[in-house]
Parts: structure tokens; sequence; C-alpha cells
């Protein structure tokens, strides 16, 4: 059994990975309206893999006897200026959740609780990804802000990332 202010705070955390999930389909759905197919279907698996991170969470919940209780989502913006601003939002909030994982860990370390730390290994590994993708996007389109052509090109290029 995981303590009940443990317990509490992962439920809060599964909140704040579908608010990502709705976070990214609003950029999917920003960058689809400005013609940018190949950045809407990147951040359409974004979106997808938020989802199943606020399921990987509740699955944990449900096997330490807890149940999801699910919150209210604000709505998030819905419009950018452009691709390397989303890209940029996009890397401020993955940062974010990088703080409240590792606040998560904190909690459990000072708990001394081991099975939600052993549980956490996973997301930190995952946040460094996320963080490493959303850099590698902005790197892209700072090289291509000044030609159309090369901007063409990243959206392509952000068109190839593949459901894993
Ligand atoms: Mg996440």
């Amino acid at each position: 059994m995981i303590s009940k202010k443990m317990a509490k705070a992962i439920n809060t955390q599964i909140n704040r990975e579908f608010y990502s999930a709705f976070l990214y389909l609003a950029m999917a759905n920003d960058a689809m309206d400005k013609g940018f197919k190949g950045t809407a279907g990147w951040f359409t698996i974004q979106f997808k893999e938020e989802q199943e991170h606020a399921l990987r969470f509740a699955k944990y919940l449900q096997e330490q006897g807890t149940k999801v209780e699910l919150d209210d989502l604000a709505a998030p913006k819905a419009e950018w200026k452009g691709l390397l601003e989303m890209f940029k939002d996009a890397l401020a909030h993955e940062k974010k959740v990088t703080a409240w994982i590792n606040e998560l860990n904190a909690l459990a370390i000072a708990e001394k609780d081991y099975a939600s730390q052993n549980m956490l290994v996973w997301f930190i590994n995952e946040q460094i990804e996320e963080e490493a993708n959303c850099t590698d996007a902005i790197w892209m389109l700072e090289m291509s802000a000044d030609s159309k052509g090369a901007l063409f090109m990243a959206d392509k290029t952000l068109g190839k990332r593949k459901d894993d």
C-alpha cells in the first residue's frame, strides 16, 4: 500500500497528463489549420502518448488499491504564431512535467516508498526523451527560420515521426 498523500499526488499527476494530451491536441489542431500536416501528425502522436502516461499512472494507483478521480481540464491555448513558438511552449510544458515527476520522486524517497520510486524511474527516463524531442524540433525550426522551403521540409521531417 502507498500512503494517502502519495496516492493523491499521483492522482494529480494523472490529471496533468490528460491536460498535456489536451494541450498537444490543441497544437495538432492549430498546425493542421495552418496547413502543417507533418507537425499536426507529430502532435497527434504526442497527444496519444500523454494519454498512455495517464493510463500508466492510473494502472499503478489501481494496483495499489486506490480509485482514480478525474478532474476538470482547463481549455488549452488554441493558437500559436508559428511552429517554433508551438515547440517552445511544448518544451516549457515538458520542463514543468519533469519538475512534477521529480517532486513525486522526492515524496516517494521521503516516505521510503520503494514501489513508487521504482514506478517513477520509467517516467524520469521518459522526460529526458520528451525534452530532447522538443529541443530537436526547435533546433530544426530555428535553422528553417529564413526560408519557406526549409520550413516545408521541417514540417515533412516532423511528419515522419512514428507511433511507438
Ligand atoms: Mg507525459
